[in-house]
């Protein structure tokens, strides 16, 4: 297996090479050179997350991972139930019950894992930029793995109360920065680093790393082998299109998905493109499911390179909801079912109301992250979760910084 970039496709590299580095030296984004054939028996009738998991994987990465480690990798990474639950007429994939509660744990956890595989020598230091779930997948992901440290950005006082506890909680290996700044100021930060790390040995954990693409498709293959389906349509809630990418990559090794669709708010541009409109990204808009504004979506890129327009047009349809549309639904699957929903996973939960049997939503948060949200909808808020509950009796450990990059760099080198 050989991965190549979005852009310049003559020079082609290893999935370790790709994993290590994130973005391809030309800006682009990897992607596989071809795509391997996985057996249905590799999935059909599977019984174990884990096992299933190394069969899936196994045309992927047999020349870079022997055997037995992928399957040691897979089982520490999947340390938890995925379970799928029949919700008024959809089967929903619960992908939130990782130690962080959002299914950014599948591709964290694993990519920690493959990454530690493959670095030896001096520990490589990952940089995260953080606004929401991914920090603190990472942060869990990779803390305590003996050849990686990671560092983890975030814009003081813009996340909240429960997603900095999940940031700032003491871990092995990570230190979190409160930057005096925003998003993009923590994002321009990582970036500067990158490019000169000084004596540094720098790496980045983002949405857009080929390493996260493999585990996200492997809850696909677990919805077909445990629904038992020949064929199913997936409804995806999306913001930049790295789940929906992942699905697509399963589908093209032969998961036998009729439809998918890819489910927005606000933030619709993909949905307009899939209508025929050209140039329908733009800046991003913040709406209850925040996980999901992202105006430009990275996976674009490669989601152009895997499929033409027209494939992607057959294949994939899109749809948006508003705030409101998010209310109305979390109230409705609750009046009907009884079923508490995330935000993200109500708009996929409304995205496939009208979808033809059986429809899989991929629900991609625990609705106790959303307090908030689900009081205003339906007029208390969820149970807390244990994982959250005991988050607050834990230490903390958080430094304040200033927006500049070399500040975070010199801690960094003394790394204390
Ligand atoms: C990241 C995230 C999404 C969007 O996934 P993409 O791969 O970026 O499309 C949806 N829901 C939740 C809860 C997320 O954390």
């Amino acid at each position: 297996m050989r991965y190549v970039s979005t852009r310049e496709q003559t020079r082609t590299v290893t999935f370790a090479t790709a994993l290590l580095r994130g973005l391809a030296p030309d800006g682009g984004l990897y992607v596989p050179q071809n795509i391997p054939t996985v057996n249905p028996g590799a999935w059909e009738k599977s019984t174990d997350f884990g096992t299933m998991a190394t069969n899936v994987l196994t045309p992927w990465l047999a020349d870079e991972v022997s055997e037995a480690e992928l399957k040691s990798i897979l089982k520490s990474a999947f340390s938890f139930p995925v379970p799928l639950v029949r919700i008024g007429q959809a089967w929903v994939m619960e992908l939130f019950h990782g130690p962080t509660l959002s299914f950014k744990d599948f591709g964290a956890r694993t990519m920690a894992r493959l990454m530690n595989h493959f670095v030896d020598g001096e520990p490589l230091t990952i940089l995260v930029a953080t606004s929401g779930d991914t920090g603190s997948a990472v942060a869990d992901g990779f803390s305590g793995l003996p050849n990686l440290r990671v560092a983890v950005l975030y814009p003081k006082g813009q996340v909240s109360s429960v997603q900095e506890q999940q940031l700032i909680v003491r871990r092995e290996g990570v230190r979190a920065f409160a930057v005096k700044g925003t998003f993009d100021d923590c994002q321009a930060i990582v970036k500067t680093l990158l490019v000169s790390p000084g004596r540094l040995r720098l790496s980045a954990a983002n949405s857009i790393n080929v390493g996260r693409l493999l585990p996200q498709m492997l809850y696909y293959y677990w919805a077909f082998a445990t629904g038992g389906w020949k064929i199913a349509d997936v409804c995806v809630p999306c913001g930049n299109l790295g789940n929906l990418t992942a699905g697509v990559l399963a589908h093209l090794c032969g998961l036998p998905v009729r439809g998918f669709i890819a489910a927005h708010n606000a933030n619709d541009g993909y949905p307009r493109y899939l209508t025929g409109e050209r140039d329908a990204f733009g800046e991003s808009i913040r709406t209850l499911s925040n996980a999901m504004d992202v105006g430009r979506p990275s996976n674009f890129e490669r989601l152009k390179f895997m499929l033409s327009d027209d494939q992607m047009r057959h294949m994939i349809r899109g749809s948006s909801w508003s705030d409101d549309d998010t209310l109305a639904s979390i109230r409705r699957v609750y009046e009907e079912t009884g079923y508490i929903a995330d935000p993200h996973t109500a708009i996929a939960l409304a995205a496939a109301r009208d979808a033809p049997d059986p429809v899989i939503v991929l629900s991609t948060a625990h609705p106790a992250k959303f307090p908030d949200t689900i009081k205003r909808a339906l007029g208390s808020a969820p149970a807390t979760a244990s994982e959250l509950t005991s988050l607050y009796a834990m230490p903390v450990r958080v430094q304040s910084i200033e927006a500049n990059p070399n500040i975070l760099r010199s801690k960094l080198e003394v790394w204390n």
